[in-house]
């Protein structure tokens, strides 16, 4: 299971805490839109509404009443394809003994199944096959013999892969990163409280001020009564593994994460882009939106070159990713993006995009320019060749399906019908985000990954926990 999600968490002084939650959670929809949920805490019970589908339409006044409390956390989850589970839609919330608990997980853990059979026979009873109840029971088990902060840190000893967590032990509500800094969580100070998210722009959203970044291996624990915050470093690392795929598409181009306004990282990888391999051609143009701010940088470092919006696209079409079956999908392409003729007939075209995946998209518009008469077609990408799977938390397609995997850029420029194809540099990605390579998560673009994940390779010396993965059989 790969999901990509957002996550909240929310202290108040003195006003419910629902309402910012579902306006943070909107501002965080790009990364999730399978479903949607909040769990709130009033001071004597947990409150708690999920639902299948977009915030909108997950939520109505009523609901957004009666989750009572000043504290609470927030979730949107990422479509996987074809799977509609509401078992796995989150939070995910559990009572027992010393309390109850929420949770709510951005990431992928990758020793799930060790985890799971230890608690099972420990007594564990589990509803779903998801990561995110092996740590909620984890937790529950701590609990019962630790504070929270060290149950915590018990378990991130325990738990192995990438995480961004907001929790809600009864009224306290906490954030957490794993060690690595994998997935992004931000702090935010309100008027009134405090906000944790995945990005800076929820905490926008709601009139706050970016704190600073959760660090890797942090814990931040808000207080009920939303005037404070205790941090607590519980796990160093000597290297951080940062998804560089978050700055490259992920994440929305007005959220800053890990110190970077994720724009202005895109305008320069687009830049890089021209300077490594930069082509004569009439004008330069973003599939949008995710190529938008790429081919404006690309367009500016050309500057011979004319920038044109040539490709319209129908804000009504989801993303088309999640299509099931390769039909539907170069179907999708069609109704989502349309040239502009004009901009395009008789001219020698470049295009920018941020990624190739299945290589649907790009095979698609060269086809699309083709026909609405472009003379020669150019295709950037803002980054390397995406040559192995996501285990961390993107949806990203099997090897089978990267068109990348095991072809050469010729095969991928041929079977995709341009004229040229070139993609970035793995060192101008890192370049470009302001992190060593070594500090940043490649997997899908090196093969080499900052886990143990069974029949792959890693890039590091690895602290693993004492029960994992390589030991479960
Ligand atoms: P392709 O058509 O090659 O399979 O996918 C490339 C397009 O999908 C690019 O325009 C890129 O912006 C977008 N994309 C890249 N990664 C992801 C992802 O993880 N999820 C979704 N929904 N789209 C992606
Ligand atoms: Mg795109």
């Amino acid at each position: 299971m790969h999901e990509k999600c957002g996550v909240v968490g929310v202290a108040l002084e003195d006003r419910p805490a629902a309402r910012p939650i579902y306006y943070a959670l909107y501002a965080l929809q790009h990364r999730g839109q399978e479903s949607a949920g909040i769990v709130t805490h009033d001071g004597f019970q947990q409150h708690g509404h999920v639902e299948m589908g977009l915030v909108g339409e997950a939520f109505d006044e009523g609901d957004i009443a009666d989750l009572a409390g000043q504290v609470g956390i927030g979730h949107v989850r990422y479509p996987t394809a074809g799977s509609v589970d509401s078992a796995c839609a989150q939070p995910f919330s559990v009572s027992f003994k010393s309390g109850s608990l929420g949770l709510s997980h951005n990431g992928n853990l990758v020793n799930t199944d060790v985890l799971r059979s230890e608690l099972a026979d420990l007594g564990h009873a589990f509803t779903s096959d998801g990561d995110t109840e092996v740590i909620a029971h984890d937790l529950a088990r701590n609990l019962l013999e630790e504070d929270l902060v060290e149950a915590v840190e018990t378990t991130m000893g325990r738990i192995h892969g990438s995480y961004a967590l907001t929790i809600a032990h009864d009224d306290r509500v906490l954030g957490v990163r794993d060690p690595e800094g994998n997935r992004p969580l931000v702090l935010g100070r309100l008027e009134d409280g405090y906000v944790l998210a995945s990005e800076s722009a929820a905490i926008d959203t709601l009139g706050g001020e970016l704190v600073r970044d959760v660090r890797p291996g942090e814990a931040i624990v808000l207080d009920p009564d939303g005037t404070d915050y205790t941090a607590h470093q519980l796990v160093e690392r000597e290297r951080t593994g940062h998804c560089f795929f978050e700055w490259v598409y992920f994440a929305r181009p007005d959220s800053i994460i890990d110190d970077r306004l994720v724009y202005d990282v895109r305008r320069d990888l687009g830049r890089a882009l021209y300077e490594e391999s930069g082509v004569e051609s009439d004008v330069v143009m973003p599939v949008p939106d995710s190529g938008r701010a790429f081919a404006s940088g690309y367009a500016e470092a050309a500057d011979e070159a004319e920038f044109a919006e040539g490709l319209m696209k129908n804000r009504y079409v989801g993303r088309t990713f999640i299509m099931p079956t390769q039909d539907e999908r170069e179907q999708a392409v069609r109704l989502k993006l349309n040239p502009i003729s004009n901009t395009i007939d008789g001219k020698d075209v470049t295009i920018i995009d941020d990624s190739i995946v299945r290589g649907t998209t790009s095979t698609q518009l060269v086809e699309l320019l083709r026909d609405a008469g472009a003379e020669s077609v150019h295709v950037r990408i803002g980054a390397p060749p995406i040559v192995a799977p996501c285990y961390l938390g993107i949806d990203m397609a099997s090897r089978e399906e990267l068109i990348a995997a095991d072809r050469s850029v010729d095969e991928i420029r041929e079977t995709i019908g341009a004229d040229s194809l070139a993609y970035l540099s793995v060192d101008a990605v890192a370049d470009a985000i302001g992190f060593d390579r070594d500090d940043l998560c490649l997997g899908c673009v090196t093969g080499e990954y900052p886990y143990e994940i069974a029949g792959e390779a890693t890039d590091r010396d690895l602290d693993l926990p004492d029960r994992h993965v390589a030991d479960a059989d």
